[in-house]
Parts: structure tokens; C-alpha cells; sequence
């Protein structure tokens, strides 16, 4: 394209919320093949609120309790449950820990004191707090603490059907019970991807997210469910992608995490969403200031020259 060609698509963009990084990205992004979401806070709003609180003890399942030092109560109400998660996740910046969080302060359940809050990627939490040792997060999380999650598969798996997220939370080595949360998908979602697959551009979900509430919130928004990928570790984004290009398609990755960065700037072209992370902002080749989805679309239109100007 000439510079005034080029001047012209990039103030077109910026009409729209839709901002390139510069005139070769402006080119570029009409010869993407495949589009790969994020799913939390891209697809999804990424505002979650706690839904459920099941208490799942290996008492009340009728398997037999361990006999460690815990401090658990022989009868764990919904309420300690949620007191004992909400301590943990008081330290934490991550939305599931705020809604867990925020939905105790909202049923009136006390938030207790926390020492020692340690994050582990993409897998959970562990608090020091004054109940004890609280680890709130995936099953294998928990496992690896010695935590016997079976009696929870069930309950965690109707939950997961919902679309929802559920996470187990266990006290000095013993289950207590499941929390679920759910983020609406945004009303947008469904109409890129239909969009974007009436182009016959291939389109791609990765989370770090289960299996199980990947594929509902896929079936929402349209994406087939052989285009998943789920309980993809944040340093695993960027691989992930690279597969989706190894047959030497062209790939677009939209995110907004922290965690989505390596996988913004592995993609042939990437995407922040505006109101995500400065670091996927930063990583990312294209800013969408909308936060809206279907400003996916608008990109392409831009870069093939079919989206005029708004006088
Ligand atoms: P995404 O890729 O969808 O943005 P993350 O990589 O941040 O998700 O987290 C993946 C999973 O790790 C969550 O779905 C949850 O099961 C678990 N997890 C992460 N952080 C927390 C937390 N603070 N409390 C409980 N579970 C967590
Ligand atoms: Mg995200």
C-alpha cells in the first residue's frame, strides 16, 4: 500500500477503537487464516461471581477421614467453607479469588486474617491464615498436597457442565468442599465468531480454564469443540499457538492477560484487548479499545480496505 493508503487505514482504525501498531501490522492483518480467543476476559467479561458453595467432605461422602492435625470442624457449614476460601483468596488479584472474596462479603460471611498468600500460575492458591493452611484451586493442585479430591469429581463436574468454574478448597490437608463461579460471555462473542467463520477464518479457543467449561462456553459462542484447547498452562500459551501455525497457517491471537502475552507476540499478529493487561497491551500488535469482540472483524475490514471512514 502507498504511506497514504496506509495513513488512511490507520486513522479509519483509530475511528473505531481499532488501533495498529504501524503500516506493516495495517498489511498484515488481512492475511490472517485462524483467529485463537482467550477465553476469560476476551470472550468471556471477566467479571466473575460466586454461584455455588458445596460443602464435600470425605466424611460426608462415607469414605474414611484422615487423621491429620487438621482443625476442621466434624461438621463443615457452607459458611466456614466460604470463610475459610475467602480468607485464603483475600490476598489475591486474580478475579476468581476477588468473587470469592466479594461473594462473602456480600452473604455476610467473615473474611478472616491471612499471613502468607502464595500464588501458584495458573493452578490456584495457598494461604497461611489463622484457620491454617488453606489451598484453594484445581484438583491436581491439591492433589499434589496430598488432598484426596475424588469425592469432589461429581459435584465439580455439574458445575463445569454449567459453564461455570469451579475450584476445591482444602484446610491443612483435608477437602472442604467446591466453590463455583461464572463470568458471563460477552453478548458480542457469537457474532465475531459467526462472523469471522462466515470469512472461513478457522476459529480457536485456548484457556487455562477446564475442559469442561471451555467446551460450554465454546458451544455459546460457536467455536467448534476440535478447537479447544483447555487447561493450557500460562507459560504453554505461546506453544499452543504455534501449533495452530505449524501447518503454516496465519495466526491471530486475541487476549488480555498477563499470561497471554508470549502468545500475542508468537502469533503472526497480535491482539490486546483494551481493557485488558498493559503487558498484553504492550505485547500485542493491535489494540481493540472497544473491548468488544467483533472489533476483530472491523481489524480485517480495515486492513482489506472495505471499512470507510465515519464522516
Ligand atoms: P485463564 O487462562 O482462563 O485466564 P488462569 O490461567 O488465570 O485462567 O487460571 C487457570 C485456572 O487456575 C483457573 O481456572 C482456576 O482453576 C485456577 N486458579 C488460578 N488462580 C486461582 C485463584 N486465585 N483461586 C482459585 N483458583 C485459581
Ligand atoms: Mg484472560
Amino acid at each position: 500500500a502507498t504511506p497514504a493508503a496506509t495513513m488512511v487505514g490507520t486513522s479509519i482504525g483509530a475511528q473505531h477503537g481499532v488501533l495498529f501498531e504501524g503500516g506493516d501490522i495495517l498489511e498484515r492483518v488481512k492475511d490472517v487464516e485462524a483467529v485463537v480467543f482467550d477465553k476469560t476476559g476476551t470472550l468471556t467479561e471477566g467479571e466473575m461471581t460466586l454461584t455455588d458453595a458445596r460443602v464435600v467432605t470425605p466424611a460426608a461422602d462415607g469414605a474414611v477421614p484422615s487423621d491429620a492435625e487438621a482443625d476442621v470442624p466434624a461438621d463443615v457449614t457452607k459458611e466456614f467453607l466460604l470463610e475459610v476460601a475467602a480468607t485464603a483468596e483475600s490476598g489475591s488479584e486474580h478475579p476468581i479469588g476477588e468473587a470469592i472474596v466479594a461473594g462473602a462479603r456480600e452473604r455476610g460471611t467473615r473474611v478472616g486474617d491471612l499471613d502468607v498468600l502464595q500464588n501458584v500460575s495458573g493452578r490456584g492458591i495457598r494461604g497461611r491464615t489463622e484457620h491454617g493452611t488453606v489451598v484453594v484451586g484445581k484438583p491436581d493442585l491439591l492433589a499434589d498436597e496430598g488432598v484426596e479430591t475424588d469425592p469432589a469429581r461429581d459435584a465439580m463436574a455439574d458445575l463445569e457442565e454449567e459453564g461455570k468454574t469451579a475450584v476445591l478448597v482444602a484446610l491443612d490437608g483435608e477437602l472442604l468442599g467446591v466453590l463455583a463461579v461464572a463470568d458471563e460471555v460477552k453478548p458480542s462473542a457469537r457474532e465475531a465468531v459467526s462472523a469471522l467463520r462466515e470469512r472461513d477464518v478457522t476459529v480457536h479457543m485456548i484457556t487455562g480454564d477446564n475442559e469442561r467449561t471451555a467446551r460450554a462456553v465454546a458451544r455459546e459462542v460457536g467455536i467448534d469443540e476440535a478447537n479447544v484447547r483447555a487447561g493450557v498452562l500460562p507459560e504453554d500459551k505461546a506453544d499452543a499457538v504455534e501449533a495452530i501455525q505449524a501447518d503454516g497457517s496465519r495466526a491471530m491471537m486475541v487476549g488480555d492477560g498477563v499470561n497471554d502475552a508470549p502468545a500475542l507476540a508468537t502469533a503472526f499478529v497480535g491482539v490486546a484487548i483494551g481493557s485488558g493487561t498493559d503487558v498484553a497491551i504492550e505485547a500485542a500488535d493491535v489494540t481493540l479499545m472497544r473491548s468488544d469482540p467483533r472489533d476483530v472483524v472491523k481489524a480485517i475490514n480495515v486492513s482489506e480496505g472495505t471499512l470507510t471512514k465515519i464522516k
